[in-house]
């Protein structure tokens, strides 16, 4: 983007968020109007198209409810039964946190809107670090899916891989990326991951970003270093690529790059063959001037880590957004991923909030039905009140529930600016509690911190509740890791289960009340290997899941999944005593 690009861009952000409640009546009187004539709206408007009977009519709706008008489609019925504007494609979820991956509706107006959202959430960035575009290229790692066709004809794949298939993007790819297209679409992540990380190490010295789309990517790419660096500085000292990697396009792309570089892969292997790999990225990209990825929902528990090998790089979440719909864009970079929050950008979709009450908060008597509570405009939303995000797009979706829970922060000219709390439907509950990701993450970080003076980091966690004994109780897989490469033997069995007494005491209320009452046994702390939770990505991968959009599970309900945590475990630990 040109400088005078990047600051219109700015100028519009700035109209967008001054005139967000006029920019929301616009956004929905357009959509009823296109819309209200399709078989789903019909039935609840008759063709009529006021905001009032649009918010009385008009149900608030999961996937499931639209699925079979989105199937019906998929199967070759018009689109005009769900929207009138024709369907170009569909994207296809990540659908690790919730099961199935779904299917929504992609059309022109969605593909105009994913270019223009690119360029509002990357102003900000130019802002900050200067144009990074004009200063050197981005080692990002992507993965794309191969695309699945419907009976209908219609493609359907992850909005990752529609990205990196849009023509746009492999125009200027060779320019601003240090991947080469083919080891992006590489279908074995492993070695397209591999040739990545070798593209990026060739061309360090241009390396003004490093990141991908999640910070779990960014670090499964970090734990790949460790362990092929020796091979990738041999590879770069003689010029050719390992006998492994098979992949025809990967190995064409290396062959027009690859010549033999004896000094650069001498000062690679010399970063690398460090006892302590802090600020490792840093030494390796120097140029570098921040880490992009999405740290904020269930990317929180990868901060440390990441920290630790970039140590003082910023960390930057730059927007928030999903396959259903566009949604914010982070407008202070800078920030501390604790402290992230999206602003709306009020063009993009329709935005209504559910109110949503503190589960453990005993002064709710009784819980309302999302029937009985009144929905919130964008604009009338009330700071520090949590939200689950409805939303109304031009596709297809009319009030639809995203599944997230946010925060409200504050404002941004008349827009509302949001924090990401967690995703609804992941808990952990064995009799009547509700244990949610955010009470689960809150334990684990009071938890956690009892290994921190002894040289271990928690690096990766996930939960489940086991019933396959009375009373039932929540297990939590956790993977440590030393500091300075020491090893998880050398963890003393006490303070495991130590760990294992503070989370009971910092879950809430009601789940105490029942472990009292013998109503829910002592938690469970399973310790697994190294590499474990590398082993269910790549299971969820191999189910389908795109690596670009990988987010693991909070709390694991396949019993596949839970198999390859199972056959992992190193160590087992218990509560000893109730909590207080
Ligand atoms: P997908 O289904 O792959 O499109 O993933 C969308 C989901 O990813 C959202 O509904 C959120 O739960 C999560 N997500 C996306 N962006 C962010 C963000 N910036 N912070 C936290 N979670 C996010």
């Amino acid at each position: 983007m040109a400088t005078n690009e990047y600051e219109g861009v700015l100028k519009k952000i700035e109209e967008l968020t001054t005139n967000a409640g006029q920019i929301q009546d616009e956004v929905l009187g357009e959509i009823l109007s296109r819309n209200a004539g399709t078989e789903y709206l019909r039935g609840f408007l008759h063709g009529q198209t006021e905001k009032q009977l649009f918010k009385k009519n008009v149900p608030i709706v999961t996937y499931e409810d639209l699925k079979p008008y989105i199937d019906r489609i998929a199967n070759g019925e018009t689109s005009d039964i769900l929207l009138a504007e024709p369907i170009t494609a569909f994207f296809l979820s990540s659908g690790t946190s919730g099961g199935q991956p779904k299917m929504t509706p992609v059309t022109a107006q969605v593909t105009k809107n994913c270019e223009l959202f690119r360029r509002l959430y990357e102003s900000p960035v130019i802002k900050h670090f200067g144009d990074i575009n004009q200063a050197g290229k981005r080692m990002e790692l992507m993965f794309a899916r191969p695309e699945i066709e419907t009976p209908s004809g219609l493609k359907a794949a992850s909005v990752s891989t529609s990205i990196y298939n849009d023509s746009n993007f492999r125009t200027i790819l060779p320019k601003l990326y240090t991947s080469p297209i083919e080891t992006i679409f590489c279908p074995d992540p492993n070695q397209g991951l591999y040739c990545q990380l070798l593209f990026g190490l060739i061309q360090r010295d241009e390396v003004v970003t490093v990141g991908s789309l999640f910070a779990s990517t960014v670090l499964r790419g970090v734990k790949f270093l460790e362990n092929h660096w020796q091979e990738l500085c041999y590879d770069i000292k003689t010029g050719r690529l390992s006998d492994w990697i098979t992949d025809l396009g990967c190995r064409n792309a290396a062959s027009l790059v690859m010549k033999p570089n004896p000094e650069q892969a001498d000062l690679i292997e010399n970063i690398c063959n460090c006892k302590s790999w802090e600020g490792i990225i840093r030494k390796l990209w120097p140029k570098a001037r921040y880490i992009g990825c999405v740290c904020t929902g269930v990317m929180r528990q990868y901060t440390a880590e990441l920290e630790f090998y970039c140590r003082g790089l910023p960390l930057v979440s730059a927007f928030y957004a999903c396959s259903e719909a566009i949604c914010g864009i982070n407008l202070e970079p800078l920030c501390k991923s604790c402290d992230v929050s999206y602003t709306f950008l009020p063009n993009m979709a329709y935005f209504e909030f559910i109110p949503v009450e503190n589960e453990h908060d005993e002064s709710i008597e009784m819980k309302r039905n999302d029937e009985d509570t009144e929905l919130v405009d964008l604009v009338n939303v009330k700071a520090g009140q949590c939200y689950e995000l409805v939303v109304t797009t031009c596709a297809g979706l009319y009030r639809y529930k995203v599944g997230d829970v946010l925060m409200l922060s504050g404002f941004y000219n008349n827009a509302p600016q949001f924090q990401f709390v967690e995703r609804k439907n992941v808990i952990l509950s064995v009799d009547q509690e509700k244990t949610s990701e955010t009470d689960l993450s809150k334990a684990v970080t009071e938890a956690k911190a009892l290994l921190d003076p002894l040289g271990f980091i928690l690096t990766e966690y996930t939960s489940y509740v086991d019933t396959s004994s009375a009373p039932g109780h929540y297990v939590l897989f956790w993977e440590i890791k030393g500091k300075e490469g020491n090893h998880c033997k050398e963890l003393d069995p006490k303070i495991m289960v130590e760990c294992c007494s503070k989370m009971e005491e910092s879950l809430h209320y009601t789940y105490k009340i029942y472990r009292k009452r013998n109503i829910i046994a002592a938690v469970e702390i399973r310790v697994v290997k190294q590499g474990s939770f590398e082993a269910l990505m790549d299971y969820f991968v191999s189910k389908g899941t795109s690596l670009s959009q990988y987010k693991k599970p909070s709390c694991i309900k396949s019993e596949e999944a839970l198999k390859i945590l199972d056959s992992r475990v190193i160590g087992k630990y218990f509560s000893p005593k109730l909590p207080l």
